[in-house]
């Protein structure tokens, strides 16, 4: 047990506040990460707000980069010092999703009540989503991070953790992209620009976004969009099939606005499909005429996390982004210390943030 700084939520919707927390030593299978940076993404905010319920007092931040400082006992692979990339995706290895190849969909429950972070007097402190990252250090299940090449950029790197994995993988992994498919990806922030770099990557022939302002869709070129629509104007949809020519194979919905997903299916082609990967608030919901999606033969498909495989993926991303083909620095509108974590938040809720890293000295 050991004392660190830590972003703390102690009530839905209040600034978070930086205050000393007791970190215990990894256990059997886990390690503990000293952490050089940390990305805000838009579901630590949700989260923090209280759109998705949870535990309280809590430490969100789930995207992140550090280095291996103790090791639990059984964890092989690993040896301290060693930079890593930090995710939420804890996975036993053994349930049937796991053992299947789906990790994201692991069925063992954890309990971030029970974990290994704590108020100084041993009161109750929730490690959200299994991470717990907006803090110096954490200590995680070994299942959930992957080892980095040394001389990566953390800052870059921790946002392979979640944004870059859910975007890419969106379209490599739930989608199955052919090379020569029509796209369509209706918001163009953290996640949306990825899934818009994952189109690229993987030879889509248009790659329309769909965003609220001329700003965010010129940010979108830059990571591959091919047209640009915005979505404010009246049937966005009409002018994203003229930029195609037809319909789209796939439409990717990456904001959590529940208008997004009940318009989506209006960008599908015959045969085409809906990958949802936004999530609205709980008890959000959209409508469909479901006869619609029978007579077209289109689908929808749900995407958690861009199905990653983090031992597979993102040692290919990384390859990638030496390569020059996958942008991570492009992705950072800026850096900031713990200690401004409130101003970072508001500043990635402004929307006009690609995203926002925290980096720790
Ligand atoms: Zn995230
Ligand atoms: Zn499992």
């Amino acid at each position: 047990m050991r004392p660190i700084k830590a972003a703390v939520c102690h009530s839905f919707g209040a600034p978070l506040t930086i205050e000393e927390v007791s970190l215990r030593a990894p256990e059997a299978g886990e390690v503990e990460v000293t952490l050089d940076a940390v990305a805000i993404c838009h579901s630590d905010i949700t989260y923090a707000e209280g759109g998705w319920g949870g535990s309280l007092p809590a430490v969100y931040g789930h995207e992140a980069a550090g280095r291996v400082r103790e090791i639990g006992p059984g964890v092989t692979g690993l040896a301290i010092g060693d930079p890593v990339v930090v995710t939420l995706i804890r996975a036993c290895g053994h349930c049937a999703p796991c053992a299947g190849g789906r990790p994201t969909g692991c069925e063992t429950a954890y309990d971030g009540d029970r974990g290994p972070l704590s108020m100084p007097d041993g009161g109750k402190l929730h490690q959200a989503m299994a991470c717990g990252a907006f803090a110096e250090a954490v200590t995680v299940h070994h299942s959930q991070v992957v080892k980095l090449p040394e001389g990566i950029d953390m800052a870059a790197a921790s946002l392979l953790a979640c944004g870059v994995i859910t975007g890419v993988g969106a379209v490599v992994n739930a989608a199955h992209l052919r090379a020569g498919q029509d796209v369509v990806v209706i918001g163009a922030g953290g996640v949306g620009l990825n899934a818009i770099q994952g189109a690229r990557i993987a030879g889509a022939r248009r790659i329309v976004a769909v965003d609220m302002s001329e700003e965010k869709l010129a940010i979108a070129r830059e990571f591959g969009a091919t047209d640009g629509v915005l979505a404010t104007g009246d049937m966005p949809w009409r002018a994203a099939k003229a930029a195609m020519g037809r319909g789209a194979d796939a439409v990717f919905v990456t904001v959590g606005a529940a208008r997004a997903y009940d318009e989506a299916p209006r960008y599908l082609a015959g045969g085409g499909r809906m990958i949802m990967v936004g999530m609205p608030h709980t008890g959000a919901e959209s409508r469909y005429e479901a006869g619609n999606f029978a007579a077209a033969g289109q689908a929808m498909i749900g995407s958690k996390m861009g199905e990653t495989v983090i031992r597979r993926d993102i040692p290919w991303m990384v390859d990638l982004y030496g390569q020059g083909r996958l942008k991570l620095d492009e992705l950072i509108s800026g850096r900031w210390s713990l200690d401004q974590i409130n101003e970072a938040i508001a500043d990635t809720k402004s929307g006009a943030a690609r995203r926002n890293v925290i980096v720790f000295g």
